[in-house]
């Protein structure tokens, strides 16, 4: 049977173990994910600001995929169609692969209100390690830092702009 699971992130990864740990040799198992890296601690994101590594919060075990050679892991692959009559899936590389079953692993977007203005230069959203890197190289060159939003991840946020030297504000629309 050939399984395709879209998105390697916390809980895609954790459908592998399980898979793993069933034994289940007879699936062969592609993985797509949209990301340039495998899965990662996403909830431990921001200790990337205190000086852990991508390598520090990865969720992959060293092995893990030589060890389960019958899954593949594909990465910069995201589905961008799913044809479920013909049971195939489009990858933004061009290449349509075909299941037996699917498996939508995909996450969510962090919600960005509709300013105008939300996609100009140095207008970031806090979800991957690549956001937290463009928020590293714009600080070191940028002198005050605003964040949309100051509930836990907000806040997050903040002290590491801080940490980083730069003045630093909150927006927050509720009264606390
Ligand atoms: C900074 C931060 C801090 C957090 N802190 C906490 C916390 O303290 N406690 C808590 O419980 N939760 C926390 N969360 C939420 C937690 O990270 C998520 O609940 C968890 O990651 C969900 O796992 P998931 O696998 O469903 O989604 P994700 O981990 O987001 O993984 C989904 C993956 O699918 C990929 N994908 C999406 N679409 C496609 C496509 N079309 N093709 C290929 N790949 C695709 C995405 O890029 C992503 O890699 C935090 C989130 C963030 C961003």
């Amino acid at each position: 049977m050939k399984l395709i699971i879209v998105g390697h992130g916390m809980v895609g990864h954790k459908f592998l173990e399980c898979l793993a740990e069933a034994g289940t040799q007879n699936l062969e198992v592609t993985v797509l994910c949209e990301e340039p890296r495998p899965a990662y601690d996403r909830v431990h994101l921001s200790e990337f600001f205190a000086g852990k590594s991508a390598e520090d919060l990865s969720l992959v075990p060293a092995g893990f995929f030589e060890q389960n050679n019958n899954m593949l892991l594909r990465l910069n692959a995201r589905a961008v169609s799913i044809d479920r009559a013909a049971r195939t899936v489009t990858v933004s590389t061009g290449e349509t692969l075909s299941y037996d079953k699917l498996i939508l692993a995909t996450g969510s977007y962090p919600f960005v209100p509709p300013v105008p203005g939300k996609d100009r230069k140095d207008c970031f959203v806090y979800r991957t390690i690549e956001d937290l890197e463009a928020m590293q190289e714009c600080g070191a060159r940028g002198k005050r830092g605003v964040v949309i939003g100051g509930g836990l991840l907000g806040l997050e946020c903040a002290k590491a702009l801080r940490d980083m030297g730069l003045e630093t504000h909150v927006v927050e629309f509720a009264p606390r």
